[in-house]
């Protein structure tokens, strides 16, 4: 054996699968939260990714760094990645309360221009200066209040991701759609086109949050066998944009009135990899126990 085909042998077979892993955040930091990843299977090692989303929340600077204080006690040694969407005047003060933690700062959005005349707008570098490490791209109340269309939660997803951050792009069928039953057709549309343009490559910064509309805020949670179904047809879309390995990598968040009653459920689901929290990560000790899930 030649020491040419040695060294490729060793490239192929421990340095790729090694770098792909760091890079699609299968591995991390804390042995303590390897340990528990691991117990999710070898099919399964994804990291579990637990975001809180804010929105408009708490009104006043004080109310929002005091409750990212009551968050650090409950981040000692968590089962997954966790991040927290902080509205933008409180994204420098939250991520200075947060310095040392696991907790990362992310932002709810972000304009798709770099920047310029655009009132109002912020771009992804502005938030990724401030400390943001992820955008949400494509929330429904972004859809449906201000009028983000796939195309611009598109451009969105391209912007967030010539930063070094990575994209959380929601997608989710309405209650309508769900009754239709077309479900699984509403989510391959927003994947497709919310994801158009987005390179393998960049896969490895992509998170999937799987939202029904109706169960965002309403204290309807999609019934965890219900999610499976839904999350196993987002993974194999995307297998048909991408390859199956790409499929296999990215996460898949659940969001829509998780609550510290349903997350074991909800997480114990394997192609459930995560949740977005809304209405619960304004309560500490909830999304305290959100975050350190026990699957049931
Ligand atoms: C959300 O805002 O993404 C969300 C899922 O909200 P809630 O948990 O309140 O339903």
């Amino acid at each position: 054996v030649s020491p040419v085909s040695t060294m490729k042998s060793f490239i192929m077979t421990t340095l790729l699968p090694l770098s792909y892993a760091f890079q699609t955040g299968r591995v991390f930091q804390s042995v303590h939260t390897r340990a528990k990843v691991e117990v999710r299977g070898a099919m399964e090692m994804r990291t579990p990714f637990i975001a809180g989303n804010w929105k408009e929340n708490p009104v006043t600077l004080q109310d929002a760094t005091s409750l990212a204080e009551s968050l650090k006690p409950l981040a000692g040694s968590l089962p997954c990645e966790v991040g927290i969407a902080v509205p933008y005047p409180f994204i420098s003060a939250v991520a200075g309360v947060l310095e040392g933690t696991d907790i990362q700062v992310m932002a709810q959005s972000i304009h798709f221009e770099d920047s310029g005349a655009f009132t109002g707008a912020v771009a992804a570098t502005m938030v990724e200066s401030v400390g943001c490490s992820y955008s949400l791209a494509g929330h429904s109340e972004r859809r449906s209040v201000f009028g983000d269309s796939d195309a611009v939660v598109n451009s969105k997803v391209k912007k967030i991701l010539e930063t070094k951050m990575g994209a959380i792009l929601c997608i989710g069928e309405t209650q309508g759609e769900f009754e239709a039953g077309l479900t699984n057709e509403v989510n391959a549309i927003q994947l497709s086109k919310g994801l158009s343009g987005v390179s393998a490559e960049d896969m490895s910064r992509v998170v999937i949050a799987y939202e029904p509309v109706w169960a965002i805020g309403t204290g309807l949670v999609c019934p965890s066998d219900t999610a499976q179904l839904v999350h196993e047809s987002i993974r194999a879309q995307l297998a048909k944009l991408y390859s199956s390995e790409i499929a296999d990598s990215v996460r898949i968040q659940y969001g829509g009135s998780v609550t510290p009653d349903s997350v074991d459920e909800l997480m114990s689901k394997p192609d459930i990899d995560g949740c977005l929290v809304g209405g619960a990560s304004l309560v500490a000790e909830k999304f305290g126990r959100i975050m350190n899930f026990e699957e049931a």
